[in-house]
């Protein structure tokens, strides 16, 4: 591709986990320069550590991709679709086009930042003007520090700090033009990439539930600050209820920025309840605290934060982890999470802590194997938020939940889903069970079930454990661990 003598040399803009034109500081660095533009996505080596993205990610990513193809083409610019080792690919763009300049926004994952460097640092070598910006966070990782300069390990004080660092930079609306070059590289075809599973298509009832790209994010923003938000405090624990954003997928792959949606909370003050604001505005902190956490332990989805737990005598069983993936495990709160994730890549917050701790403390599981299950499965998967959470629930993490506080999947249920609507949508075998027996269906009378139509051991397992038993078996193998520390 050639450009006039006149024309200045193109800027490349390299797309990441930042599919959005909204509040996108790279992209507003690259529309205002006075170069013509290059957007560029390119699809990275599966890599060890946290670069890759599972199956139902993948999925998503295409979605993405074609959605952000739409929006650059409304603005007569060309998405570059290319494959391969991101500096190898963005020499041969630069070698290509003739641009002199880059621009990206940063990643906070280990695999991010090591490419990151490694590419700003070759590309300034070379002479090329190399620039990142902020955006994936409210704040970068290592702007909130303790008193003595430390980073932050447990929450509480880490929030605090947040609350009073002043309000997260105000989100910038998208340029709505775009100088484009006379003629655009060779791009890939989204198709090729393969990126959509077909035989079997596991992921046939995503679209229920999920519409990806940066617009469908907005709404989903506007429809939760217009409704689900008054509220949240209490109903976002009940995974019956339509209380919570649904935003995690789109954070995840950068669709819509924390800033905009932190900010688009500012204007319910008066309107919601405080404590609902409050609430929500946390949630994002957990998310932030969970980047924290992975920035300053790299290591976060393979080792445990804390070396105590690494004797941790776990129990490893593949037919047992196996009726956990598949939502077999007779306990109906567990069974409905697990098939929940399977069928829309997603699970409600509460389930997902309790499948988790039924994984770690009932079945005695490495937390690592549910880690690395939610990591293919999950369309929000987050190389920060799972593994955190995973260690959050395991006990050895950062400001962790303490190892003995094990759910009981019955009591949760009872609690969390009286009615047994959640376990009615996603376990429909057990759907005409009686209401007192939903969340315990192995209790249940003969005539009970016989009127649900429902033989256990047939159209719905017995318990693969028994959670009394399996609560002391936890109890006494954490015991052993300290006693050895
Ligand atoms: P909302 O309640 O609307 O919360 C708003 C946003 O806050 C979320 O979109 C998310 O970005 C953030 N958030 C909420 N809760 C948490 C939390 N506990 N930790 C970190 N951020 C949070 N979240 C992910 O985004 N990706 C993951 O891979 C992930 N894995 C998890 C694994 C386990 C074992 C557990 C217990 C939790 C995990 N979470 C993960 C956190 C949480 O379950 C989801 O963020 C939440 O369910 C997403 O739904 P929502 O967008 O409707 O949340």
């Amino acid at each position: 591709m050639t450009t006039s003598r006149k024309e200045p040399t193109p800027i490349l803009l390299w797309f990441r986990k930042d599919l959005r034109l909204d509040d996108n500081h790279a992209f507003h660095a690259a529309a205002t320069s006075g170069r013509p533009v290059i957007p560029v996505y390119i699809r990275e080596p599966r890599a060890t550590g946290c670069g890759p993205l599972g199956g139902a990610q993948e999925w998503w990513l295409h979605h993405s991709l074609a959605a952000l193809q739409k929006a650059l083409d409304a603005l007569g610019s060309k998405l570059i679709l290319r494959q391969g080792d991101a500096l190898a690919v963005l020499e041969e763009l630069l070698a290509e086009t003739g641009a002199e300049a880059i621009v990206w926004n940063r990643r906070y994952d280990p695999a991010g930042i090591a490419v990151d460097t490694q590419v700003k640092k070759a590309l300034r070598d070379k002479g090329i003007e190399a620039n990142s910006f902020a955006g994936q966070l409210l704040h970068e990782p290592t702007r909130l520090r303790t008193g003595t300069g430390n980073h932050y390990k447990t929450y509480t004080p880490f929030w605090r700090a947040l609350e009073q660092s002043g309000e997260p930079p105000f989100p910038i609306d998208a340029p709505d033009q775009l100088l484009s070059p006379l003629h655009s590289p060779q791009s890939d075809s989204l198709g090729s990439w393969s990126l959509l599973p077909t035989k079997p298509n596991w992921a046939a009832a995503f679209p229920e539930m999920w519409t990806p790209g940066e617009a469908a994010a907005r709404e989903k923003l506007q429809d939760f600050i217009e409704t689900a938000i008054d509220g949240y405090a209490i109903d976002r624990d009940f995974p019956d209820r339509p209380a919570t954003s649904l935003l995690s997928p789109h954070l995840a792959l950068g669709e819509i920025s924390p800033a905009r949606i932190w900010h688009a909370t500012r204007r319910l003050t008066g309107k919601v309840p405080t404590d609902n604001i409050v609430r929500f505005r946390k949630e994002l902190a957990w998310r932030e605290f969970c980047y924290h956490q992975l920035f300053h332990f790299p290591k976060l989805s393979s080792a445990n934060w804390n070396d105590r737990y690494d004797d941790f005598p776990w129990h490893a069983d593949a037919k047992l982890f196996d009726s956990w993936r598949r939502g077999q495990t007779g306990y109906p709160i567990v069974d409905a999470g697990m098939r929940q994730l399977w069928r829309h890549g997603w699970m409600h917050n509460r389930v997902r802590m309790i499948v988790a701790s039924f994984l770690i403390k009932d079945l005695l599981i490495d937390w690592r194997e549910g880690e690395a299950w939610f990591r293919d499965t999950l369309v929000d998967a987050d190389p920060a938020a799972n593994a955190a959470n995973w260690q959050w629930v395991a006990g050895s993490g950062a400001d962790a939940s303490p190892f003995f506080r094990i759910f009981n999947p019955i009591l949760q249920g009872e609690k969390f889903d009286p009615d047994g609507g959640y376990v009615r949508t996603f376990v429909p075998e057990l759907a005409d069970l009686d209401r007192k027996y939903i969340h315990r269906p192995f209790e249940a009378p003969d005539d009970v079930l016989k009127r649900a139509g429902i033989e256990l051991g047939k159209h719905y397992p017995r318990p693969i454990v028994d959670h009394t038993m399996a609560r002391q078996r936890a109890l006494a193998a954490h015991a052993s661990l300290n006693n050895d520390g």
